[in-house]
């Protein structure tokens, strides 16, 4: 409990009387935080501290990295923002020595800004300037973290862009037959054969640069930091992140080993309509970005540009591409599924120069005042063709059905009636695609007639369905004759579990390995199950973990 003798000056409450002081102190939160506690996170509902010995610091993650913005020290306050103004913290404020801190409830501050007015004075002065601080954060001209160098039609380059788009790395694109390349390339003149080069922010120039040296040069990890974990979670989409989230919270050492950057297939969706919590729905980067900076902050270990390329299931050794390995006690597979290729002359040649699987935010500035085709009848063809109306000039969306009342569910199919830029194509499918460096028209066939026609199209988004792609798991994992998972009681009546006791729920064919989320079989494809399975599996885990006799990895 703290008393008056606790409290250093603190100049905001100057004008309230010593009794007054003491009946707050004393009803106050203490909260005593050792170095690298947070005493409050971005985001948090408001309330008031005040810090009463020791140091905090105040960080904000800004463009994907966490910056220092300011810091506290022995009689100032945090947290005037949000209870001046009502919303939540703009920033999280962590101690970087042993600190102890008054933590004020919103309904406590109100009570005593109401018997001392010029406390409110006081603190919403501070608030005002803080604003003033945090505008001028805002309004800085972003930095970008990368500033690539290549030619628009350069695939790899279009990669690298996905990458660190999905890793929420600000970069700039300098075409190399720019008229302002001089002035915008910082980096030294270069033949056509180095690119795509990249420089970085901290000036390192990469050439022929891929997605792992751009990794590495950026600072996202890429290799494990121990050789042994409790659970080593393969696939960072929404299960696998709600599963590093679960399995960090709960004290397991994690690591997620993710082959692309964090996100899945979620990630490539522009919204997402029925994810609990979101009443205006959520898009799949937002929530990919959320589940990233939670799983991290909780202490998972998140591997990105690795892809797990074999398990022993004996010993849940787990090999990644190049060869290097990692032990794991527990095994969760998170993999999801992968799209569906398109079979029409000119798909594979123009993928990512005007043709694309999903509907990835980042894609929107491209479609921009053009005619584009989206293929596909289902509900993310859907909710891609409201997103991509906003932006495009027209939407066709190319359907192979005579309805879209078959696949995609009766909101959606209103809400694009709504929407005078979208137009359906039914009994349609695209032939061919053709484009000389990026795409420019496609063949659509009329499959009742036969009849193809031609058209200008500035972009064709592939919306088809989606496969497991588990090939490359040991045979003792056994899977559905489409490639799906079996778990729990599937994986019992498989005749392949080898143990007297029943599987759990999540529990593959081999003991202490899992499954959850798309890659499970099950007729359930739903980012509120994927996450759902995820975070049940660490329970699963810990189960395991106790029968099994292992204590978790120190
Ligand atoms: C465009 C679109 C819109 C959607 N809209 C909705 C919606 O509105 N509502 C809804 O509920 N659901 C929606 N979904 C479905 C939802 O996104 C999925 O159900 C969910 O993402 C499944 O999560 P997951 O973690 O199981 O798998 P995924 O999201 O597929 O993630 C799997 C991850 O594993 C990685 N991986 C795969 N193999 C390996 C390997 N060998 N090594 C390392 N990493 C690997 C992949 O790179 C990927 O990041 C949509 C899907 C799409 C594509």
């Amino acid at each position: 409990m703290i008393t008056l003798e606790d409290l250093p000056a603190i100049p905001v409450f100057a004008s309230v009387p010593a009794e007054d002081i003491a009946r707050l102190a004393h009803s106050s939160g203490d909260v005593r935080l050792g170095v690298g506690d947070y005493a409050v996170h971005e985001g948090d509902e408001r309330s008031m501290f005040v810090v009463l010995a020791g140091r905090v610091e105040v960080t904000k993650v800004i463009d994907g990295i966490e910056r220092v913005i300011g810091k506290r020290v022995p009689g100032q306050i945090f947290g005037e923002v949000p209870i001046i103004f009502g919303t939540p913290y703009q920033g999280s404020y962590r101690a970087t020595e042993a600190a102890r801190v008054m933590h004020i409830s919103a309904r406590q501050f109100h009570a005593l800004a109401a018997a001392h007015p010029a406390v409110l004075t006081q603190v919403a002065a501070i608030a005002a300037e803080r604003i003033g601080g945090l505008k001028g954060i805002a309004t800085a001209p972003p930095k970008a973290r990368a500033l690539i160098l290549a030619h628009a039609a350069d695939d790899t380059a279009q990669q690298l862009r996905t990458f660190l788009g999905r890793n929420q790395i600000s970069h700039d694109w300098v075409l190399p037959d720019a008229a302002d390349r001089a002035t915008r390339w910082t980096g030294p003149a270069l033949a056509d054969d180095e690119l795509p080069a990249l420089v970085c922010d901290d000036g390192s120039l990469l050439t022929r640069a891929c997605c792992r040296d751009v990794a590495e040069h950026l600072g996202l990890q890429t290799r494990p930091h121990d050789g042994t974990y409790d659970a080593v979670i393969v696939g960072g989409g929404p299960a696998g992140l709600a599963a590093a989230v679960y399995g960090a919270s709960e004290g397991l050492r994690t690591l997620v080993i993710e082959r692309e950057a964090p996100g899945g297939q979620a990630e490539t969706s522009s919204r997402i309509e029925n994810y609990l919590g979101f009443p205006t729905g959520v898009s799949g980067d937002e929530l990919a970005r959320r589940a990233l900076q939670q799983a991290s902050r909780l202490g998972a270990e998140v591997m990105v540009t690795r892809t797990v390329a074999g398990i022993d299931p004996a010993t849940k050794v787990i090999t990644l591409d190049g060869g290097d390995s990692v032990r794991a006690r527990s095994i969760i597979l998170a993999t999801g599924v992968s799209w569906r290729r398109l079979s029409a002359p000119g798909f594979d040649r123009l993928l990512g120069k005007g043709v694309f699987y999903g509907a990835s935010r980042s894609e929107a500035g491209t479609t921009q005042g053009q005619d584009i085709h989206l293929i596909g009848a289902g509900n993310s063809a859907g909710q891609a063709a409201l997103f991509f109306a906003n932006h495009a000039r027209t939407v066709t969306l190319v359907v192979r059905g005579d309805s879209l009342a078959k696949s995609m569910s009766h909101y959606l199919i209103e809400q694009i009636r709504g929407k005078p830029n979208i137009q359906v194509a039914l009994h349609s499918e695209p032939q061919a695609l053709h484009g000389d460096k990026r795409l420019d028209s496609i063949d659509l066939v009329d499959r009742a007639s036969g009849t193809v026609r031609r058209v200008a199209s500035g972009g064709v988004f592939v919306f088809i369905g989606a496969d497991a792609e588990t090939g490359w798991m040991p045979e003792a994992i056994t899977r559905d004759d489409r490639g799906f998972v079996y778990t729990g009681e599937a994986a019992a009546r498989s005749g392949r579990w080898p143990m007297d006791r029943d599987p759990y729920l999540l529990e593959t064919t081999v003991p202490g390995i899992f499954a959850c989320g798309d890659v499970r079989s099950s007729p359930v494809k739903r980012v509120a199950a994927a996450v759902g399975e995820g975070s049940m599996a660490i329970a699963f885990v810990h189960q395991y973990l106790a029968h099994a006799g292992s204590a978790p990895a120190g």
